[in-house]
Order: C-alpha cells, then sequence, then structure tokens
C-alpha cells in the first residue's frame, strides 16, 4: 500500500492562485501532492492518513535560497575548515540540529551558494530529515579578491580553487594554477559538473581592514554570463553597493544576492539619490532576483543589543552547550572586532541604524514600490556572527522585510514562487499544486494576515513525511 495523506479541509494558500484562496483537501501519495479536492465533504480515500486541517492553513514548504551551511554562527570563518577550536563536541550538536532548525521555521527547501565544504553538505544532505538542499558548487572568486582575501594568502587558492585567473596578478598566483584552468568558462564548467544549479561571484571592494581588494572587470563578467547561460545556471552576484549593484545589473546578472546597504560616496544623503534610482528601476524593470538579507546588518547589530540573546526561541534552534558559549564573553569575540576604541553600545547601535539598516530599508521600500523580484534569502550566517541563526533568521528576515514595506503577498511569493521559478525548481516545489513534491506546511494563521503566521508551525512535511514542530526543536537532552 502506498503512503498516502490526506489533508482535510484546510485553507489552501498557493501563490500562483492569491485571488482565490479556499478550502480544499490534498491528498500526498509516495511523497508528491497527487490530488486536490476543492468541494466541500470531498471523502478520505481508502488507506489514508487522515490529518484535519480545520481552521489551518496550508503553504508550499518555504525557500532560503541564500545559506552557507558549513559556516557555524559565532565561529571564524577557519574553523569551518580546520581545527574545532576546542570545541569539537558542541560544533557537532550543531550540525546535528541544523536541518531541524531550518524545518523548525518551515523552510523545506534551501541553496547553498558556496561550497567551502563538500563533507558539510554531504552530512545534511544524509541527515534523517532534512530540507532539500541544492548548491552553486565552488564560488567564482577574483584572484585574492572577496572572499579568498579573509584567508591567509598560502591557503586561500586551495581554499577556493575555483578562483578566475587574474594576468595582472600573476606574480602572487601559486604557479600550480595555471591561467587556463581558472578562466572564467572553465569555472563554470566545474561547477556544472560539480552539480550546481547556480554561479556564484563577486563585486566587493572590501569593508573593514581590506579596503581596495581586486575586482573583475566588465569583460570577466561578460564571459561569466555567457558561460553560466549555456549551462543553464543561474548567476548570481554577491553585491552590497551601489557601485557593485550598477555593475551586476548593466552585466545581466540574474540576481543580486544582497540589499544596497552601502551607498559609497551618496552614504550621507538621507533620501535616495536619483542616481540611485535609476540603478533600482534598471533592477526593477529587468526583473532582477533581488535578496535584500537585511538580517546581514542585523546580525552585526546583535553584538550591542541586550535584547538579542533573549529572544525566547534561541534554545529552540541552537543546542544548550552552544547557547551558553554566545553568552560567555569568549563566545563575544566578534564584538571587539566589530568596534572601534571604546564606542558605547548605544553609540553602535545608532551607528548601524541611521548608516546601513536606514539605506538598505530604504533603498528595499522603493523597489517594493515598483514590484521587483524578490527572492527570499537570509544568507545565514553572514559572518562569524551569532547573530544569524539557522530557521530563527528566516523568520526575522521575512520581520525586517514587512519593516522595509514589502506586503505580506510580496514576501509569501518571495520565499516560495519567485525563487524556485529563479532557481528552475518550480516543476518540483513552490506551490501547492498536483505533481509537485510534498514539501508542505501546515500553520494556525494565515500568512497574508501578519508575520507572526510563520511562527504559528504546526507540521511540516518533506517528500510527503511528516514532522510535528516540536519534534524539530532542540531536544531537552541535547
Ligand atoms: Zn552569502
Amino acid at each position: 500500500m502506498a503512503a498516502r495523506t490526506w489533508i482535510a479541509d484546510v485553507t489552501i494558500v498557493s501563490p500562483e492562485n492569491l485571488d482565490h484562496i479556499g478550502k480544499g483537501s490534498v491528498l500526498i501519495e509516495n511523497g508528491r501532492i497527487v490530488r486536490i479536492e476543492r468541494s466541500a465533504g470531498a471523502k478520505k480515500p481508502v488507506g489514508a492518513t487522515l490529518v484535519s486541517g480545520k481552521g489551518q492553513f496550508l503553504i508550499p514548504g518555504l525557500i532560503d535560497s541564500h545559506v552557507h551551511l558549513a559556516s557555524i554562527p559565532g565561529m571564524r570563518f577557519e574553523v569551518s575548515f580546520g581545527p574545532a577550536e576546542g570545541k569539537p563536541a558542541m560544533i557537532q550538536e550543531y550540525f546535528e540540529q541544523l536541518p531541524r532548525s531550518y524545518l523548525y521555521y518551515g523552510y523545506t527547501t534551501l541553496v547553498d551558494l558556496a561550497v567551502v565544504d563538500h563533507q558539510a553538505l554531504e552530512n545534511f544532505r544524509q541527515s534523517p530529515l532534512h530540507p532539500d538542499l541544492y548548491d552553486c558548487g565552488e564560488s567564482l572568486v577574483f584572484a585574492n579578491g572577496y572572499p579568498m582575501s579573509l584567508a591567509p594568502p598560502t591557503e586561500r587558492f586551495k581554499l577556493f580553487p575555483n578562483f578566475i585567473y587574474d594576468p595582472k596578478q600573476a606574480s602572487s598566483i601559486p604557479a600550480e594554477y595555471k591561467p587556463e584552468g581558472h578562466t572564467p568558462a572553465a569555472d563554470v564548467a566545474s561547477v556544472k559538473r560539480s552539480g550546481g544549479i547556480c554561479v556564484k561571484t563577486y563585486f566587493e571592494r572590501g569593508f573593514e581592514q581590506d579596503k581596495n581588494l581586486p575586482v573583475m572587470g566588465p569583460r570577466v563578467l561578460a564571459e561569466i554570463r555567457k558561460a553560466a547561460a549555456e549551462d543553464g545556471l543561474v548567476l548570481m552576484m554577491h553585491a552590497n553597493s551601489f557601485e557593485a549593484q550598477k555593475f551586476g545589473v548593466e552585466g545581466d546578472v540574474d540576481v543580486l544576492a544582497h540589499g544596497m546597504w552601502n551607498w559609497g560616496d551618496l552614504a550621507k544623503h538621507s533620501e535616495i539619490p536619483d542616481e540611485i534610482k535609476t540603478v533600482l528601476d534598471q533592477i526593477a524593470k529587468k526583473k532582477t532576483g533581488y535578496q535584500p538579507t537585511i538580517q546581514v546588518m542585523q546580525g552585526l547589530r546583535a553584538y550591542f543589543d541586550p535584547d538579542y540573546l533573549r529572544i525566547k526561541a534561541i534554545p529552540n534552534v541552537i543546542p544548550a552547550r552552544m547557547f551558553e558559549w554566545f553568552n560567555s564573553s569568549e563566545g563575544k569575540w566578534f564584538k571587539k572586532e566589530l568596534v572601534e576604541d571604546d564606542t558605547p553600545d548605544a553609540a553602535m547601535l545608532e551607528m548601524y541604524d541611521e548608516g546601513p539598516l536606514r539605506r538598505v530599508r530604504q533603498v528595499v521600500g522603493y523597489l517594493a514600490g515598483k514590484d521587483a523580484n524578490f527572492l527570499f534569502g537570509t544568507d545565514t550566517p553572514s559572518s562569524p556572527t551569532y547573530g544569524n541563526l539557522p530557521g530563527l533568521n528566516g523568520y526575522l528576515e521575512m520581520q525586517q522585510l514587512q519593516r522595509a514595506g514589502l506586503s505580506l503577498q510580496q514576501i509569501f511569493r518571495a520565499a516560495t514562487l519567485n525563487n524556485a521559478r529563479e532557481f528552475k525548481i518550480n516543476s518540483q516545489v513552490g506551490t501547492v499544486e498536483p505533481g509537485k513534491t510534498a514539501n508542505l506546511v501546515l500553520l494556525e494563521k494565515s500568512p497574508l494576515q501578519s508575520v507572526d503566521a510563520y511562527d504559528s508551525i504546526v507540521t511540516v512535511w518533506v517528500h510527503g513525511r511528516p514532522a510535528s514542530r516540536n519534534s524539530l526543536a532542540v531536544s531537552p537532552n541535547q
């Protein structure tokens, strides 16, 4: 007998159909949605397990199209590749819980943007219950540019073997790496071979200590663009500045992987300057995928906000030992790297709120007014911060998007159908329709009524397999 589930009498909220939301019953068989019955009083099919959805809402599983699964919140970038800094048990517990923390907030599909540790992704895929995971393979970093610049010069070429050769920097590239093996076309081909669905590249001159990192020019980007199109891969660019987003949209990238919080010389303007609006208009008109990732900045701000570690949900997604470490003075080491001299916390909060957060909210609000092609992505965790925790960070990002001016419909579409279409996985996921994978979330509240609906999860199905929300939280003895 096939494994069948009948979710009866539920309000179906599916992004292709928001004008005709109604009740129905959904039949899942062998991991797929096979039938949706709209008539009232439809009978439960023989042999199916009944789940009453009365008074509840069924949505497609959510998609976070910007995560970094090998990175550990609160820990140095290098820890992901090297010794566990004397905390192997803490790190192991974290990775064991990781898939469930995403599911706890309804994320059933993830895209990892830059594979740095194949084993970490493989372990994730091997865990008993986990979101579907896609990736962009090893990212295309311009030689010695961001983010390979974060690794020591002796290590960085080993860590980022898919870098783009730059003849001008030949003297600082180890001789074993030949130019012909590191062209845009060769690098894109390597992503394709590894099974990636997207190509991730960067335009970042740097921040803090490193402000003059090498960046690619339009000719290199055009070659990447061409190769990615030929291989059917989505081209994503890390770009958070006015200069970078202008460069990316002019070079026809598919997705800008951050909001524009860096306005360069225009940073002091209190309203969006016209030259920035021109670029935003282009982004909206070309339907360039846009991931605001506002939580990247909130994740830095978290070190100065006494309320952050008091968020009640943290112990549901982070095992106790790691949570205790976040609360220790050693666990706050990254704060010292963020703060100059002895600036008081209140001044740091104001700096974020009046600076990058103000600017990114303005930009995102402007794009919302133009109905830009928003894609939901969190960049979890975006840095060594403990302010971007798996699953929870998505829920916080949704609150940020609403605050910046996205409607609840825009948020819902960004996290479902927009993501599915952009990443060409819409034949599998993104809506509640027959033929799709049974990745579904049952909610007590409607996501079109309030953003807290995303925190009212009752059950999550992954390929038809149900998990109650409680079973996905960190267990008390963990
Ligand atoms: Zn990222």
